[in-house]
């Protein structure tokens, strides 16, 4: 009889930031499947678990291998990074999950790498933001542009995910050079890599020296609004004159 599909965000890496609801599900799994980094991230805590892992790029194979597990009659804990709906894996489950219509799927969320990043920063976030994957990948490069455009006339906070790769080394600076155009070049910006995991660091620039930073694809880019301070060493964005007009 066909069991669940449990498609769990794991948060940035430790295991602090996992929910219950998380740990429950890879508790009550009999398999975990997922991309090896995610797989490796939380494996030590599950020794006597059947794991499956899928090399990058193969993700519509990972989906299939995780449904058929389910339809088999494993409980099945699928692992993303993050949380799965942002960037990862929710989507093309449901998507494929159509030719697997006895198995019940779960979406358990998880902190995405804009709040967890957000915290070690300080509190870059706060106001209305937006997040945009420089990934062109799966968006052509005309939206993403667009989309960098828009976000920095509308003067929201900015988060970048998938800033770099080895074929996408100068994107990071393709994109300070649009938001260039509309934005100052002392805005306040932050860079986090490796959040939750070994070795996680943490850095503030102003745009114009993020523009000339290389960054890789463990790494967060925070982009602050007209309001962004540096704070005793925080990335800060103040709470607004609503907040203010309450204290008076
Ligand atoms: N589903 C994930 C995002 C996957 S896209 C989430 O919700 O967080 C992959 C991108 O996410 C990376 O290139 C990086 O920009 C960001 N990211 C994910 N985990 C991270 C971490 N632990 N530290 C820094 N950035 C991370």
């Amino acid at each position: 009889m066909a069991k669940k599909l449990s498609v769990i965000g794991i948060g940035p890496g430790s295991r602090e930031m996992m929910t219950v609801g998380a740990l429950d599900a890879l508790e009550k799994s009999t398999v975990i499947v997922g991309y090896h980094v995610y797989v490796d991230l939380v494996k030590d805590s599950y020794p006597n678990k059947r794991l499956i892992t899928t090399p990058m790029k193969k993700e519509s194979e990972r989906c299939v291998l995780a449904l058929q597990e389910a339809a088999s009659g494993e409980d099945v804990a699928f692992v993303c990074s993050g949380d799965a709906g942002v960037y990862g894996m929710a989507g093309l489950v449901y998507e494929v999950a159509k030719d697997y219509p006895g198995v019940e799927i779960e979406i358990i969320p998880g902190i995405t790498a804009a709040c967890s990043g957000a915290a070690v920063l300080g509190a870059p976030l706060i106001h209305d933001f937006v997040l945009i994957s420089l990934s062109d990948l799966l968006t052509p490069w005309e939206k993403i542009e667009k989309r960098l455009k828009c976000a920095a006339e509308g003067d929201f906070g900015i988060v970048l995910y998938n800033p770099s790769s080895h074929k996408r080394a100068d994107y990071l600076q393709k994109a300070c050079d649009i938001l260039l155009k509309t934005l100052p070049e002392d805005r306040l910006c932050g860079t986090v890599r490796s959040i939750g995991r070994e070795g996680e660091t943490a850095k503030l620039y102003t745009l114009k020296e993020l523009r000339d930073t290389a960054v890789d694809m463990f790494t967060t880019v925070f982009i602050g609004n007209s309001e962004t301070r540096e704070i005793n060493g925080k990335m800060v964005t103040p709470r607004g004159y609503a907040a203010e007009r309450e204290t008076q």
